[in-house]
């Protein structure tokens, strides 16, 4: 049988690799990703929010607009068919004239109203613009994030796969059931160690004391037997 040293060349590069995954999963750029991302959603739903009733201003203050205009046209036309001379009945001008001091005074009522909805409309239509200004930084906040990610993850890839080489090499001079027992064995493990040296009667992936018997047993055994330590479940390596 074969000595099982190799085995912690191999939990080396394991340790290693899980050391960069979990840097790679929580890159300081992935954060600032999200909040970029985030905020782009918060202000997204605000600005749709805030369109509807904005519409609704701008419908009723152009239906106003129009409103006035018309009364306008119709008081022009009053006012000429005054001076035309068509009508001479002192009367009937009087009559004329009432009608269009009352479409002048119709038309003024309409104007004030389609200002005042205007007066309520352009401080929401400036805050609407605040927010789309904001917006747009934001977004372009989240571009750059983006970008400064993808940089991070393709620089943590390209080491990762070259850790990997380096592990897979190391395993390779290992007998393929030895490495899917220690593969398993760090499944198990919660400090994901599969491999550990015995040093003493410690056990070095745990730190805990073998029993003398066993540690004598494994020493005296051929290289390879294989024994795992009670506490952790990792193969000790004598
Ligand atoms: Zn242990």
């Amino acid at each position: 049988m074969e000595s099982l040293e190799p085995l912690l060349v191999v939990q080396e590069h394991d340790l290693a690799l899980d050391r960069l995954r979990h840097r790679h999963a929580t890159l300081p750029e992935r954060d600032q990703f999200a909040a970029a991302a985030a905020d782009v959603r918060a202000l997204d739903a605000e600005i749709e929010q805030r369109r509807p009733p904005l519409a609704e201003l701008a419908r009723n203050e152009a239906r106003y607009e129009d409103e006035a205009q018309k009364l306008s046209g119709q008081a022009d036309a009053a006012n000429a068919k005054l001076y035309s001379g068509e009508i001479t009945s002192p009367k009937e001008l009087q009559a004329l004239q009432a009608d269009v001091d009352q479409l002048r005074r119709h038309q003024a009522a309409v104007e004030e109203q389609a200002i005042a909805v205007m007066e309520e409309r352009e401080p929401l239509e400036a805050d609407l613009a605040a927010l789309l200004a904001r917006r747009a930084a934001r977004s372009e906040d989240l571009t750059a994030a983006e970008a400064t990610l993808a940089v991070a993850v393709a620089s943590f890839d390209a080491e990762i796969a070259a850790e990997q080489v380096v592990r897979d090499e190391s395993a390779a001079g290992l007998d393929a059931p030895i490495v899917a027992l220690y593969e398993r064995c760090r499944a198990n493990s919660s400090s994901r160690v599969g491999a550990a040296r015995l040093v003493g009667h410690t056990c070095q992936g745990c730190h805990l004391t073998i029993p003398a018997t066993e540690v004598d047993a494994l020493r005296k055994a051929p290289p390879g037997t294989i024994a795992h330590c009670d506490n952790c479940g990792a193969i000790l390596v004598p």
